[in-house]
């Protein structure tokens, strides 16, 4: 982990190893400070603290969530007392998507031997993705901490004389979206709608919405981007991800037409340029998120996890690739 300074009041943490889980976290240190995102362990969220203390005068007052993920809201809790702000759909979307409990069970399974074994056989993506996990977290003690002020399409901060804009985008990689600009610092915060040089994930929402958010990303001309995963950029990094889902959408197209499944479909299509991302199988979620639109299902037509972590295992082992996630 470490902390960079993108602008003269915005910061970032961001986690070098950017596979999954490894969520960055920003500040705006103005008018008492603003954090955004918490990280995915509490472990994580106190090193995130410990940097930016360096920087801040006090615990900030308030807390943005960019969006309803774990990996973006475990933190929570060690920000007593602050004030949480997010999209009006997250607090309902994080008791389900980001409930530890079964998290917490899942690692603790995975830590067993034996648990380990018998669970192989059935979910060998669920394991190695356990197994991963347990080399970086540990999800014990987290507890979810709800967003507390809730808006619907934009939300305006004005700190110090410093306007904050929080714009709506979603669904596009999850129902929550919410990207934070900064027009006088030239910064955005762009949460999970920007993955750097790792491989999208995307869990909830369409290929158009996604376009649209990283268009007006574009449009907003900011000189530093920090994306959810993965290192700073410009709007060169909203570009490539918009390339990439261009790519992998059309790719999926003409499978999909000569009526290969998703699964089949993910282990041909060739990674091209993008093979030197992180986590390159995770293509696979993006192949079945382009096959549901194809088969005009809803957006949020819910995910099998474990049947998710399988796919990408045996796309990573079809195509000769290190399994990760
Ligand atoms: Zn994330």
């Amino acid at each position: 982990m470490e902390m960079k300074q993108v602008s003269d009041n915005c910061f970032a943490v961001l986690i070098e190893k950017n596979r999954v889980c490894d969520a960055n976290s920003g500040l705006i240190n103005l008018a008492g400070g603003v954090v955004i995102d918490t990280q995915s362990d509490l472990a994580h969220a106190r090193q995130m603290i410990e940097m930016f203390s360096k920087v801040w005068p006090a615990m900030p007052r308030r807390v943005i969530n960019t969006h309803e993920d774990a990996d973006h809201v475990w933190g929570n809790q060690l920000f007593e007392g602050a004030e949480i702000i997010a999209h009006r759909s997250v607090p309902e979307r994080m008791k389900h998507v980001a409930e530890p409990k079964e998290s917490q069970k899942m690692l603790h399974g995975v830590g067993r031997l034996l648990t380990r074994l018998v669970l192989k056989t059935l979910h060998p993506g669920i394991v190695a993705a356990g197994q991963q996990l347990l080399e970086d977290y540990n999800f014990d003690g987290i507890e979810l901490v709800l967003p507390t002020t809730l808006f619907d399409t934009r939300y305006e901060l004005n700190l110090d004389g410093t306007e904050v804009h929080l714009i709506y985008v979603g669904p596009c990689h999850q129902v929550g979206d919410t990207i934070i600009h900064v027009p006088k610092e030239r910064v955005v915060f762009a949460g999970d709608v920007l993955f750097r040089q790792c491989t999208p994930m995307g869990w909830t929402g369409s290929y158009e919405k996604w376009f649209q958010c990283l268009d007006l990303m574009i449009q907003l001309d900011p000189e530093v981007i920090v994306p959810g995963h993965g290192p700073l950029c410009g709007i060169e990094g909203a570009m490539e991800m918009k390339a990439y889902l261009q790519y992998v959408r059309d790719e999926s197209k003409k499978c999909f037409d000569n009526g290969l499944p998703s699964l089949e479909a993910a282990k041909r299509i060739e990674f091209g340029p993008y093979g030197e991302w992180r986590a390159p199988a995770r293509l696979y979620m993006n192949v079945e998120r382009a096959y549901r639109e194809f088969r005009n299902e809803p957006p949020d037509a819910p995910w099998d996890t474990a049947g998710t972590f399988d796919a990408i295992y045996q796309v990573a082992k079809a195509k000769g690739v290190e399994v990760e996630f």
